[in-house]
C-alpha cells in the first residue's frame, strides 16, 4: 500500500490515521472530513461543552507532525475502486478507510428543531438553553437524557417525549429504563407518546395535543452515513458490512467506527456500536489489515453516559443474555447484569459503580460462569462471584 485516503475526520478517522503512522506506514496519508473542524471528540457535546464547562474537544493529535495531508470541509460524494470522489475532485488511493460515522434523523414538520452531533451543533443549541425557556426533548434515549440533564440545569423547563414506556428502552429495555424514572422527577416526561411534526412554537403529537416549546431538540437516533456509497460495489446493510478483520467487500477497503457493522466473533453476530470506545480501538485492527497484517476485532463493546449526576457504564452485548439480575436497588447505586443461559455474563450495567463495571468487562472477556446467589449481594465484588 503506497497512498491511503481515510474518509471522515471524526474519532475513527484521526485514530486510524494514527495507528498506521504508528505502524511503520510512511507513504501518503490524506485525510478529509466534511466539517470545518479538526477532528474532535463528541461524548463531551452532550456534557461539559452543552453545560458550559468548555468551549470545544478537539483530540489531540498533531495531523501535520504525522505528515497527514488533512482537508477539511472536504466530502466523499462517490467510490470507485482506485479513487473517491471529493467535493474537491479526485482522490486516487489504493488503501481506503471509511470513516464517516452517523448522522441525526430528524422530525418530520417545518418548525426548528435542534440535533446534536456536531460541535456547532453544540455550541448553538448551548445558546438557547437559557432560563425559564421551554425545551421539548424528543426522545430520551442517551442523547435526550443528557440534553434533557443540561437544560434543567440551566434553568429551563424540560419536557421528554419519548415513544415507548421508559427512558433508554430502545437501548437497553424497558425495566433497566424504568429505573431511572426517578431521574425525571422536575421534568415533565411523557411515556408512550409520538411526535407528529415539529412546527412552529412546538411539536404536534400523534393523536393530539401540542406542546408548546421555544426550543425543540430531536434525540430520536442516527443513521450510517454511507449515502455517498450508493452507487459503489460494496456491501451495505445497516452500514458498511465488514468481516471480523474489518474489511468491506471492496478490495484494499476497510470501514470503522459508527458506520462499521463488523462480523463479532465473540458473539457470532453482525454488530454496529455507535460509542467513542469503538472508534478508538477499531481503527488499530483496520490498519494492521490495511498493511496486510493479521488482526481481528474482537471487542467486548463499552461504552458510558452520564446523566442527572449518574455515570451509566455498560459493558457486553445484552441480546445474548437470557436472565436479568440486580445489584442493590433503585434508589441507590446499582448494577444489572445479564447472564446466559450458562451463568456466564452477557452484558453489564453499571449505574455508579465503577467497579461493577471493571470488573464484569473482565468476566465477560473470560466467559467464566457466576454463583448467581452472590452475584445478587451488592457487597460481594462482582469479580468474587
Ligand atoms: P463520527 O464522530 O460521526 O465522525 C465521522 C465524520 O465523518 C464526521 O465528522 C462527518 O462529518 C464526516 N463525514 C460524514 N460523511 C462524510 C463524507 N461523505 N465525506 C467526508 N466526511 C464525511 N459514546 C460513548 O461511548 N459515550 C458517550 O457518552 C457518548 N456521548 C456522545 C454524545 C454526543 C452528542 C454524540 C453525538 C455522540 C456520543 N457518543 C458517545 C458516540 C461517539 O461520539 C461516537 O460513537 C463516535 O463519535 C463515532 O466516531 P466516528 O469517527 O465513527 O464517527
Amino acid at each position: 500500500v503506497n497512498r491511503v485516503v481515510v474518509v471522515g475526520a471524526g474519532l475513527a478517522g484521526v485514530r486510524s490515521v494514527e495507528a498506521l503512522r504508528a505502524r511503520g506506514f510512511d507513504g501518503r496519508i490524506t485525510l478529509i472530513g466534511q466539517e470545518r473542524h479538526r477532528p474532535y471528540d463528541r461524548p463531551p457535546l452532550s456534557k461539559a461543552v452543552l453545560l458550559g464547562d468548555s468551549d470545544s474537544s478537539y483530540v489531540d493529535s498533531d495531523l501535520s507532525a504525522m505528515g497527514i495531508d488533512f482537508r477539511p470541509g472536504v466530502s466523499a460524494k462517490a467510490l470507485r475502486a482506485d479513487a473517491v470522489e471529493t467535493t474537491e475532485g479526485e482522490l486516487a488511493y489504493d488503501g481506503l478507510v471509511i470513516a464517516t460515522g452517523t448522522e441525526p434523523i430528524t422530525l418530520p414538520g417545518d418548525g426548528p428543531q435542534h440535533v446534536l452531533r456536531t460541535l456547532d451543533d453544540s455550541l448553538e443549541l448551548r445558546a438557547r438553553l437559557v432560563p425559564g425557556a421551554r425545551v421539548a426533548v424528543i426522545g430520551a434515549g442517551w442523547i435526550g437524557a443528557e440534553v434533557a440533564t443540561a437544560a434543567r440545569r440551566a434553568g429551563c423547563a424540560v419536557t421528554v417525549i419519548e415513544a415507548s414506556s421508559a427512558p433508554l428502552a430502545l437501548a437497553v429495555g424497558e425495566e433497566i429504563g424504568a429505573r431511572t424514572l426517578s431521574w425525571y422527577d422536575d421534568i415533565d416526561l411523557r411515556l408512550d407518546t409520538m411526535v407528529g411534526s415539529v412546527d412552529e412554537g412546538g411539536v404536534e403529537l400523534v393523536g393530539g395535543g401540542f406542546v408548546q416549546a421555544h426550543v425543540v431538540v430531536a434525540g430520536i437516533g442516527v443513521r450510517p452515513a454511507v449515502e455517498w456509497l450508493a452507487d459503489a460495489d460494496i456491501d451495505l446493510h445497516n452500514g458498511v458490512v465488514t468481516d471480523e478483520h474489518l474489511r468491506t467487500s471492496m478490495p484494499g477497503v476497510v470501514a470503522v467506527g459508527d458506520c462499521a457493522a463488523w462480523w463479532s466473533r465473540r458473539y457470532q453476530a453482525r454488530l454496529r456500536v455507535e460509542h467513542w470506545d469503538t472508534a478508538l480501538s477499531a481503527p488499530e485492527v483496520a490498519a494492521a489489515t490495511l498493511l496486510g497484517e493479521k488482526a481481528v476485532y474482537d471487542p467486548v463493546p463499552y461504552f458510558w453516559s452520564e446523566q442527572f449526576g449518574h455515570m451509566i457504564q455498560y459493558a457486553g452485548h445484552h441480546p445474548a443474555g437470557r436472565r436479568l439480575l440486580y445489584r442493590g436497588t433503585p434508589e441507590g447505586k446499582w448494577s444489572a447484569c445479564w447472564l446466559t443461559d450458562e451463568d456466564t455474563l452477557a452484558a453489564v450495567l453499571s449505574v455508579d459503580r465503577p467497579r461493577d463495571l471493571v470488573q464484569g468487562r473482565r468476566i465477560i472477556d473470560a466467559g467464566h460462569r457466576l454463583d448467581t446467589e452472590r452475584l445478587v449481594d451488592p457487597d460481594v465484588p462482582l469479580r468474587d462471584c
